[in-house]
């Protein structure tokens, strides 16, 4: 078995060549190491070997590994799950990203109770690309109105994009997908009446990276292939 250190840099080499492959500038995208399921001491290894970016999906989950890790300076934490309203305070009060916001309500939430003493949080809107009755994130034809929204909120601030397509599907309907993802931050970076401008396209992960990096990914959420398959939930 491939030591995490190892794995952060086989994934950093496939994130350089798809970065190079589609002459897009290097280092313009970001490792975020999921960790669901992980063990504290794996995140140390991690952040040893120069990981500082972090994302979790179950929030008290999350909050333990914060409280874990505290000695450890200098880490980001990023929330990628789905989120209950009764969930938003402690998610705004200790994560630093959300990258699944997909309602106005949940937003709201996240701006008023953003600490006055921290940064605005950073906001990904979770976007259902495929079109799926059964998943969470906004529709692209909500999308514009969610974002004028969002970005009108003082505690927090519009990042970006994110989605989780199919992973089952032929690589050329998920390159379609992320395509349209990129093609929906073009828009709204285009329109004259979003202020500030969205950068981040989160999309793709241990299996898709590098096609989302192809696609433009600015930020590639991956877990299994830094940290091995993960146990099935209990
Ligand atoms: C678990 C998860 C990932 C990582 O998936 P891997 O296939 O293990 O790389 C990425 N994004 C989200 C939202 C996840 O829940």
């Amino acid at each position: 078995m491939n030591s995490i250190a190892d794995n952060i840099g086989s994934v950093t080499r496939r994130i350089q060549k798809a970065t190079l492959a589609a002459g897009r500038e290097p280092g313009c995208v970001r490792l975020l190491a999921v960790t669901k399921t992980r063990h504290p001491d794996e995140l140390r290894t991690a952040a040893e070997a120069g990981q500082t970016a972090f994302g979790e999906n179950y929030v008290q989950e999350a909050i333990d590994k914060m409280d874990a890790l505290r000695d450890v300076p200098g880490l980001e934490w990023h929330f990628i799950g789905p989120i209950q309203s009764n969930k938003t305070r402690i998610i705004a009060e200790r994560f630093d990203w959300v990258h699944s916001v997909d309602r106005l309500k949940i937003a709201k939430r996240l701006s008023e109770q953003r600490p006055a003493s921290s940064p605005p949080l950073n906001l990904c809107i979770q976007v259902n690309i495929d079109d799926e009755d059964s998943k969470s994130g906004c529709s692209l034809a909500d999308l514009p109105a969610l974002a004028r929204s969002i970005s009108s909120l003082p505690g927090v601030t519009l990042r970006g994009l994110m989605a989780i397509p199919d992973p089952g599907q032929p690589e050329r309907q998920l390159r379609q997908s992320f395509r349209q993802l990129a093609d929906a931050l073009k828009r709204l970076r285009d329109s004259d009446d979003l202020p500030g401008t969205p950068d981040t396209l989160s999309m793709g992960m241990s299996g898709d990276l590098d096609i989302a990096i192809a696609e433009g990914a600015t930020c590639v959420r991956v877990g299994t292939a830094l940290f091995g398959a993960r146990p099935p939930k209990s």
